[in-house]
């Protein structure tokens, strides 16, 4: 799994930091940071949640299969 995120479009909800931290943080104004953009497999449920909840869609994963 390869993550990236469009800080462009993200609108500082804070709902990916909070489904997986460790993953997505966020920077001095609020604006997600992705610090792990190759998850290990038992945070990839988690990651989904975290794309899913995205009220923005700002956050595109690359499945390896
Ligand atoms: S869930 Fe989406 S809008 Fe909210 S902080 Fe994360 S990337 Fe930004």
């Amino acid at each position: 799994m390869l993550i990236d995120a469009d800080r462009s479009t993200c609108v500082v909800s804070s709902l990916c930091v909070y489904r997986a931290p460790g993953v997505f943080d966020q920077d001095e104004d609020g604006h997600v940071v992705v610090v792990d953009h190759e998850p290990a497999p038992e945070l990839h449920e988690s990651v989904r949640r975290a794309v899913r909840g995205c009220p923005t869609q700002s956050i595109r994963i690359t499945e390896d299969d």
